[in-house]
């Protein structure tokens, strides 16, 4: 096993074969000109710095639409030198006085103008060396009438080594779907970098023996922990299989537009989001989601032996609405209790009362009644930046849902009387995950606004375990689909919102028994967003509800699992995404 040290450029893991990349030089005529070819050799320069600055606008567009105005701007940074008044006198005094040819001309004029930048004391400097030099092959591409870079083909995607790479070569690599980049010079601002992380390639840079890396059938890149891995164990093999398949998923999803979750017979899910960090939001694509259907707020106590004050809320809130860019998002107010959160809290004191296991989530604040109202009065004030709606979670009976409307509407008289700009019609919301709620039901559709099932803490509470002692798909158990077909029986005759949010959301055959029994609206972790929008796309939904009497009927998770596999196997159809 050897293991080779870099910088990483853009983060994630590949492993793949080695692919040697060679870019290609461009060989300069050296000719003079008559005083008639002057003013057409003019327009050659003319004609190819317009077509480098159209491929360079396009390079912007994709920077945007992948990254942000910040880093676009580094494309503009190239557009200015593209053009720029120094080395356009150059050219054309080299072009006009001496009567060189405009391939000469531009080529001695780049020269003296790299060299300029190498001789710079500043890295920056030094490193827009690469864009210049990019801006130097389109240019002189277009001068010679070649219209694009010939780069050989990969045979298959691989990790692509080489000395180092323009931004065009990292866009055709990318459109030849290389897994990886490994150059010997590359900086973390070049374009490559900028365009490698925006295409969520993994590149690591600096690496001063590229030559060891020699023709590997498998190297192991992984960018974030700056290493390469040649001849690695099966062991480690092993486990960064698993971790690349990770990263794919993201990266799946960074690729392109999704189309929506709409099935074969024309009947569209809502597909949400659960997220607890607005990193988790800007990694996502955001055509795949119609907004974010479980905000963890306590994930904003991680890490602290407190609860965040109004005004850091309202900042950590307000940002996540920004980054929602006018998608709904659904804030849950702090669920601490059980295994959450018991550090800050200090509630080990619960760990071996029985209690503990049901009392946290509205319970908690309820009795810890300024935590809640700091909580609403950040999430109000904050609700002047984006659309937003707020649910309480691990609900036990509707007193608990009276007591916390009681401290809503106290907390919008407080804001109305200081003049404070806030939405006073947001959607509320309760998080159906006990047991004693069942009961509870039909009151509480005429109090709120919608349902979100959080099904791992059903699962627990139906099936009297820890949450501790989790089993893995306990959802699958005949009594959650039960108690879920209760809950939109009581929905679905007056258009209730219901919304599933636990972890049964994100898995494939469960929520093809979801969509038996009528649900429409699944909010899941990221990784989950494309197999369940390839899933919908991929049934018809009104063929799924003669599913919903078998469902009901099963008695064990094993028939359960087996009924859901045999229809997914038989009926689902079509391309994936
Ligand atoms: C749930 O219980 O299903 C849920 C979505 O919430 P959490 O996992 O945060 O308790
Ligand atoms: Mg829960």
């Amino acid at each position: 096993m050897k293991i080779i040290k870099g910088i990483c450029i853009s983060p994630g893991v590949a492993i793949g074969p080695v692919y040697r990349f060679e870019p290609g030089k461009v060989v300069i005529p050296q000719t003079y000109i008559t005083d008639s070819e002057v003013e057409s050799e003019l327009e050659k320069f003319r004609q190819a710095t317009d077509q480098a600055a159209t491929e360079l606008e396009q390079v912007r567009d994709l920077v945007l639409k992948h990254l942000d105005e910040e880093h676009a701007r580094l494309i503009d940074a190239q557009l200015i030198a593209l053009t720029d008044v120094e080395l356009t006198k150059k050219v054309t005094e080299l072009i006009r006085r001496e009567h060189r040819n405009v391939l000469w001309a531009y080529f001695t004029a780049m020269e003296w103008y790299e060299t300029a930048l190498a001789n710079s004391a500043s890295q920056f400097q030094q490193e827009r060396l690469i864009d210049l030099q990019d801006i130097k092959k389109r240019t002189l591409q277009h001068l010679t009438l070649h219209s694009s870079i010939n780069i050989p083909q990969m045979p298959a995607p691989a990790i692509c080594v080489s000395e180092r790479i323009s931004p065009s070569e990292l866009i055709q690599l990318h459109n030849q779907n290389a897994l990886g980049i490994i150059t010997k010079i590359g900086g973390m601002d070049s374009h490559v970098g900028i365009l490698a992380r925006a295409f969520a390639i993994p590149y690591m840079s600096n690496i001063e023996e590229i030559e060891k890396i020699g023709q590997a059938d498998k190297i192991i890149l992984d960018a974030e922990r700056e290493v390469a891995i040649i001849d690695a164990r099966p062991i480690d093999l092993a486990k960064y299989e698993t971790k690349a398949q990770e990263f794919n998923i993201h990266r799946r999803q960074m690729k392109k537009s999704f189309p929506p979750a709409i099935s074969r017979d024309g009947v569209e899910a809502e597909i949400l989001l659960n997220a607890g960090f607005v990193s988790e939001i800007k990694a996502v694509n955001p055509t795949l989601i119609k907004g974010i259907g479980l905000f963890r707020t306590e994930y904003l106590c991680l890490e602290r032996d407190d609860v965040p004050g109004e005004e850091e809320q309202f900042k950590a809130y307000r940002q996540i609405l920004t980054a929602m860019k006018g998608k709904p998002t659904t804030f849950r107010t702090f669920d601490f209790g059980r295994e959450k959160m018991v550090s800050i809290l200090d509630l080990e004191m619960f760990q071996h009362d029985a209690t503990f296991d049901t009392w946290g989530g509205i319970g908690f604040c309820l009795d810890n009644p300024w935590i809640l109202k700091t909580q609403l009065r950040a999430l109000l004030r904050a609700s002047q930046y984006g659309p937003l709606k707020i649910m309480f979670p691990l609900v036990l009976n509707k007193a608990e849902i009276h007591l916390a409307l009681k401290i809503y509407r106290e907390v919008q008289r407080e804001l109305k009387q200081e003049n404070q700009t806030f939405d006073v019609d947001i959607p509320l919301g309760a998080m159906i995950e006990t047991k004693s709620i069942l009961d509870e039901l039909e009151e509480l559709t005429t109090l709120l606004d919608f349902f979100s099932v959080g099904t791992n803490d059903l699962a627990l509470f139906l099936l009297g375990s820890k949450r501790a002692d989790n089993v893995s798909k306990n959802y699958y158990q005949p009594i959650i689909f039960q108690a879920i077909d209760r809950i939109a029986k009581v929905g679905q005759p007056k258009a209730f919102s219901i919304t599933i949010c636990g972890e049964m959301a994100s898995d494939p055959l469960a929520v093809l028994g979801l969509l038996a029994l009528g649900i429409r609206s699944f909010s899941m972790s990221a990784s989950a967003l494309i197999a369940i929008t390839d899933l919908i796309r991929r049934v018809n939904i009104q063929q799924i509800g003669s599913l919903r009497d078998d469902l009901l009927s099963t008695a064990s998770v094993r028939q359960t699992y087996k009924l859901l596999r045999d229809w997914h196997r038989r009926y689902t159809k079509g391309k994936h995404l």
